[in-house]
């Protein structure tokens, strides 16, 4: 008897969690190696995850996944296009499609070429000595082009990378809101420059004993709605937010004891990465319907609770009594407005992890723009340090000092990361529109937070964004929230209530 669709359905079910267990044992291996693995243990490590992710890949790309989603697609179980088994099929379909489009070839040749430039771009950041990177980065281009061609695109070969990180945006639409955004961003931050304020950010290099920090972080984090009895938060050196299965949400942070502002808005970030793994529906775990959107969906969730809550005034009504309790010495004579302006200094420099709320945004088109250019050919990679300077000077007013400071500070282009970085920004957009929509559904945010009430809009956001899993698109979901589809006006609105206040501007 030839099998039905729900039984082609039951079937692919149980394999994708299986497969999702092997991704969570790989995972679980992954958050070790960040946090508590010795060095010695490094070679072995890495042959346990290649084995790891070879399973995965082999159980994922096997042909009879691909006849069971052709069995299931146009049945009736997957007529109501938003139905869970609907949504399931269509992500893996979209997942398989694109894990069987790459030859084999390529695939190996984009591991083995972005492991070499990675080490060859760390040495070339520490000697800003471009030409060092140069041919790697030529490498690495000419292969994401293959890799662009091989997906496919009708527009714009970006279109094809960025489907990776944002399924169904294109590049055309991020082209008009960023242009819309950067021309608004580049008259807000002449004005607060301009205004010839500035905080006292001396107050936030004192002595912040690092057990300290750790209990006000914690604190925070338990705060706003984090479980952490399904969750740990642990150090490392670069921060993450890893999500290992129902129940177990690791969040990492580091510290300095010198720093006030790095450990606490670190952990309230990677806590809001950590809500939306800790809102999904159980009931779903292993399959699409209780995964991330888009990376842009996840970055505003760790954007709203760092920047839209943390950095607020009422945030600091409420925690600056704990915050003056545990740092008395670094904190006497010290007010929650002094604080609260040093947190939102705003200052254009030229590291983008060390940027501000606003000028940040600027960081990522920079690199938004010239990505396109390589993949399209307008730029070639051996004119990107020209390229670079050239732009930073018209959207910062600042010639970078060297490359180091400049075209190599990040690491994305030596992983061959090209179309992560709009992520970012679409993190900050969603993130002031979604905050603006909680605003309107809940009533007075600021009073909640200066009582110290959080859990509303942790809720709110549950119901709305992370019980939904993929079930809709990012462009969809932010529609069908706030109306309104992606635009740069809540965020502009966002900046300049908050900077107008405190720069007069
Ligand atoms: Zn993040």
């Amino acid at each position: 008897m030839p099998r039905t669709s729900q039984q082609a359905y039951d079937e692919l079910i149980r394999r994708m969690k299986e497969i999702d267990l092997l991704g969570n044992c790989a995972g679980l291996l992954g958050w070790d190696q960040r946090t508590l693995m010795p060095a010695k243990a490094s070679p072995y490590r890495a042959e346990q995850l290649t084995l790891l992710s070879g399973m995965v890949h082999q159980k994922f790309t096997d042909p009879e996944i691909g006849g069971m989603l052709g069995e299931v697609e146009g049945s009736s179980l997957v007529a109501d296009a938003v139905s869970a088994p609907a949504v399931n099929v269509r992500e893996w379909r979209r997942s398989y499609d694109r894990a069987t489009r790459l030859p084999q070839a390529l695939v190996e040749e984009l591991t083995r070429t972005c492991s070499l430039a990675h080490d060859v771009w760390v040495e070339a950041r520490r000697a800003s000595d471009f030409p060092k990177f140069r041919p790697w980065l030529e490498k690495v281009v000419g292969l994401k082009r293959q890799e662009a061609n091989a997906y496919g695109y009708t527009h714009h070969p970006y279109d094809a990378l960025l489907e990776d990180y944002e399924p169904g945006e294109t590049t055309a639409n991020l082209t008009r809101v960023f242009a819309d955004l950067r021309e608004a961003l580049v008259r807000l931050i002449g004005e607060v420059v301009g205004s010839g304020r500035h905080p006292d950010t001396s107050l936030l290099s004192r002595d912040y004993p690092i057990d300290r920090q750790e209990t006000f972080g914690k604190m925070a984090a338990a705060a706003i709605g984090f479980d952490f009895e399904a969750g740990r938060l642990d150090v490392t050196v670069h921060p993450f937010c890893s999500n290992l299965g129902p129940g177990d949400t690791r969040l990492t942070t580091r510290y300095d004891a010198r720093q006030f502002n790095m450990a606490l808005f670190g952990i309230l970030h990677e806590a809001g990465h950590g809500l939306y793994e800790q809102g999904m529906d159980p009931g779903h775990a292993g399959t699409p319907m209780a995964q991330a959107v888009s990376l842009g969906i996840h970055e505003s969730q760790s954007r709203m609770w760092e920047n839209f809550v943390g950095r607020g005034r009422a945030f600091w009504t409420h925690f600056f009594p704990l915050a003056r309790h545990l740092f008395h010495e670094s904190l006497a004579g010290v007010s929650p407005d002094d604080l609260h302006f040093a947190i939102n200094d705003v200052r254009p420099s030229f590291i983008r992890v060390e940027a501000d709320e606003a000028t940040y945004n600027l960081h990522i088109l920079l690199r938004f723009e010239l990505e396109q250019a390589l993949l399209t050919g307008d730029l070639a990679p051996g004119d990107v340090p020209g390229a670079w300077n050239e732009r930073f000077r018209k959207y910062f007013d600042l010639t970078p000092p060297d490359d180091a400071q400049g075209c190599l500070q990040d690491t994305h282009w030596s992983g061959g990361g090209i179309g992560y970085f709009p992520t970012y920004s679409l993190g900050n957009l969603y993130a002031a529109q979604f905050f603006a929509q909680a605003g309107k559904d809940l009533g007075d945010l600021e009073a909640q937070f200066a009582r110290g009430e959080f859990l509303p809009l942790r809720d709110w956001l549950a119901e709305k964004i992370h019980r939904q899993g993929m079930r809709y698109r990012a462009g969809q979901l932010v529609e069908r929230i706030t109306g309104k589809s992606l635009s740069h006006e809540p965020l502009m609105a966002h900046l300049r209530a908050k900077y107008g206040e405190l720069y007069g501007i």
